[in-house]
């Protein structure tokens, strides 16, 4: 554990800056979520319903499925430690893309387990068919990210089926939507559209970012009873609070969600402009489904996340491989378009 790196949370913004380094959701919290978190305020001194019965009815009632196919938690990435936790132990493999989400090595090695890290395509994109390939005897969960963190590429619904063709029925895969409300690909896969196709398949998604909740903390897991029950035991007990699961519960109300997924629309066209704007200037940035783009900086990473700090710009580098800047207030995408114009890689 003690060459572990911990998690590392993106530096914050200056006073006057943009913080585009952790892929929140710039708009403040709606009102009516607000309320239903300070209603919980005259309860603290109770304990929240340990499983978030309400959360979980809500959630199989537009899911299509039982309460009990749907598990809550701590956020996302709690839901992907609890699973990993409950299927890999020393000896053990785990098989993801890479570069992917930052937490998945941390949490692969908490359990004991190693990763095996599939290099992205070209497109940095998952490269499905070598993911496929390295699976072996000891390979105990594989993680599909899409779109993924922090390339913003997605898998497509024909990749994604023609690869759980060649999983074994009895590996777990875990599909990481934490930001598939951001996706317009038709194409893409929708996890949606998956429940209850595969014994083996759960489909994770998030309230932290497309609908604001990054500071509450939650997020849920929909798929077979028997692997949910496995990753219940090894949560740590209560994790979700009042405040996170009320939140949740009043995120869904019909006219809540209808704004939020308005502000969603918004944060696409801040992300359409950026894009188009980028490869206009030349910059050759992958596909983006998030709520961010990727800049293949290598060598520059280092340099470019400093002349954008300078400017008040704080983003996630990944030297020597790229940035990602999360899509944020509408007055950012110019700023970015301004100082990224100058800095144009040479090697088209
Ligand atoms: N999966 C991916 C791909 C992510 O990028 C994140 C957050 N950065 C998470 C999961 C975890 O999100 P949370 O724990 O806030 O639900």
């Amino acid at each position: 554990m003690a060459a572990l790196p911990p998690y590392r949370q993106g530096r914050p913004a200056p006073a006057e800056g943009y913080k585009l380094s952790s892929n929140e959701n710039p708009f403040d919290p709606l009102p009516g979520v607000a309320e239903a978190v300070a209603a919980t305020a005259t309860a603290i001194n109770r304990y929240p319903d340990a499983t978030a019965l309400t959360l979980r009815e809500k959630l199989g009632e537009r899911f299509g499925v039982t309460p009990d196919e749907v598990l809550v938690g701590d956020g996302s990435v709690a839901l992907l430690a609890q699973f990993i936790l409950a299927a890999a132990a020393p000896g053990d493999e785990v098989v993801y893309s890479w570069r992917s989400f930052e937490a998945y090595p941390g949490l692969v090695t908490v359990s004991g387990a190693t990763s095996v890290q599939i290099p992205n395509r070209a497109d940095h994109g998952h490269d499905l068919d070598a993911m496929a390939d390295a699976i072996t005897d000891r390979t105990r969960v594989v993680i599909v990210c899409s779109p993924n963190n922090p390339t913003g590429v997605t898998v497509t619904a024909d990749e994604f089926e023609a690869f759980m063709a060649r999983v074994p029925s009895d590996l777990l895969v875990l599909l990481d939507e934490a930001y598939v409300e951001f996706v317009r690909d038709a194409a893409s896969v929708d996890g949606r559209t998956l429940i209850g196709r595969y014994p083996n398949l759960v489909v994770l998604r998030t309230f932290s970012k497309a609908y604001g909740l990054a500071g509450l903390r939650v997020g849920y897991a929909i798929g077979p009873v028997a692997i949910l029950d496995a990753a219940r035991a090894t949560a740590i007990p209560l994790g979700v609070t009042a405040a996170a699961g009320a939140a949740g519960v009043a995120s869904l109300e019909p006219t809540a969600e209808t704004e939020l997924l308005a502000r969603v629309a918004e944060i696409v066209e801040r992300r359409t402009r950026l894009h188009t704007g980028l490869v206009s200037q030349g910059w050759p940035v992958p596909d983006a489904q998030g709520n961010f783009v990727w800049l293949p900086t290598g060598a520059d990473t280092t340099a470019v996340a400093e002349r954008l700090f300078d400017a008040g710009v704080v983003v996630r580098a990944f030297p020597p491989e790229g940035i990602r800047v999360s899509i944020g207030e509408h007055e950012s995408v110019d700023i970015l378009l301004g100082i990224l114009g100058e800095l144009v890689p040479a090697s088209q």
